[in-house]
């Protein structure tokens, strides 16, 4: 053969089966001897990968994964959390209806239903999830789904699931709960009744800041549809992401036992400091949700911690600038203490009334917490915390 027939022979390695880890299957497509194999393999007849927009390997595994924690029958992974949004409404109602948005959910999903879904025909209308019976009036406008998230960004409120979902329910609304936040080691929503949940495994999933990401779980119809969703408008991951996000979930219980505890004690140690005027933790008896949160929540209350500085936004931007080694991160969910500003960064997509009603302003600092030790993080805030105050 010809040099430049040669550079491109497939290698003749035998792939071992037997490896620990599992290879990463970064291909786009798979070679065949047979027409006819292909021909099965895409009616269904024979099981196999023919092209990855559709199917792979590694992003079946994530999925088989997250499928087994939130205890569902399926999973389907998309190329971010947004994709997964997206798709899941999409199968939840593929034709135009109202989309129910609870007050207190991620900015991005608001932009996805205002400016994506809103101009083909879909209805988007707050509602207050703390509040199942004005919410049972709202829903009197008509059928399609509710979007809720078992813990909010970024003052950690939580949604009552069991009362909530079965409102929906008895209204034909379907409910779609994004549990990025609260992830499966503390809340599980198919135990209270949720039709779909989501996840940008960009955050506590993946873990590690190194990935972007989402998976779908439900049933293996609402999974089916998403999954013939996903692979018709190309949401689909790339393996290598699926693989990363995969090795990183392998840690999820040891991160979120370790992050959630350093929370807790983040949160008792901020509410002493002067410069605050607020400290946000579900785990804290101060908090709003403290009662539900003791009901829907396993195993602690998550790794978010938000604060009200009394000085607004220019204590926060000094604030921000005097830490020493935690770093402003507009993201969550990393083995490393992070801080972002949800004005600024999460929420710019609501309007300043929009942002009030959620109750949130310039003072407020979101704080992801990491697994460092809780003294090295405590130390961070209290000397940047006590240069402002
Ligand atoms: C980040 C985030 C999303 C969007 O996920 P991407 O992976 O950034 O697309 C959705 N929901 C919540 C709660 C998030 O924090």
């Amino acid at each position: 053969m010809d040099i430049f027939s040669q550079v491109v022979q497939p290698s003749q390695i035998d792939v071992p089966s037997n490896a620990v880890a599992d290879p990463i299957f970064q291909t786009s497509v798979y070679a065949f001897h047979s027409v006819k194999q292909v021909d099965a393999i895409l009616t269904g007849l024979e099981t196999g990968y023919t092209y990855t927009r559709g199917k792979n390997p590694n992003v079946e595994a994530l999925g088989q994964l997250m499928a087994r924690l939130e205890g569902a029958e399926g999973a389907v992974v998309t190329a971010s959390g947004t994709a997964s949004v997206l798709a899941a409404l999409l199968a939840l109602s593929p034709e135009p209806a109202s989309i129910y948005l609870a007050r207190e959910i991620y900015g991005g999903t608001v932009g996805l239903c205002r400016r994506v879904l809103e101009p083909l025909g879909y209805r988007v209308q707050w509602v207050d999830g703390h509040d199942p019976g004005a919410c049972d009036a709202v829903f009197a406008n008509g059928p399609g789904v509710l979007v809720v998230e078992s813990l909010s960004n970024p003052l950690g409120r939580v949604s009552p699931l069991d009362t909530l979902i079965p409102t929906a329910h008895a209204r034909g609304i379907k409910v779609l709960v994004d549990n990025t936040f609260a992830t499966p080691f503390h809340v599980t929503p198919f135990k209270w009744g949720a039709d779909v949940v989501v996840h940008s495994a960009t955050k506590f999933i993946g873990g590690h800041s190194d990935v972007v990401l989402g998976v779908i779980v439900g049933s293996e119809q609402i999974t089916h549809a998403a999954q013939d969703i996903v692979d018709m408008a190309g949401f689909t991951p790339d393996p290598f992401a699926a693989w990363l996000a995969l090795r990183g979930a392998r840690t999820l219980a040891l991160r979120m036992e370790r992050q959630s505890d350093n929370a807790f004690k983040l949160a008792r140690a901020l509410e002493t400091c002067s410069a605050i005027s607020a400290v946000y933790y579900p785990g804290l008896p101060s908090h709003p949700d403290y009662e539900i949160a003791q009901k829907l929540f396993v195993r602690g209350f998550g790794a978010i911690v938000s604060m009200r500085l009394r000085q607004g936004f220019d204590a926060v931007e000094r604030m921000v600038q005097r830490l020493q080694w935690v770093r402003m991160v507009p993201s969550l969910g990393d083995v490393t203490t992070t801080v972002s500003h949800p004005v600024v960064a999460s929420h710019r997509e609501l309007s300043r009334e929009e942002r009030a009603w959620v109750g949130i302003d310039e003072g407020v600092v979101r704080i992801s917490v990491g697994i460092e030790s809780i003294e090295d993080i405590i130390a961070d805030f209290r000397q940047a915390l006590e240069a402002i105050s």
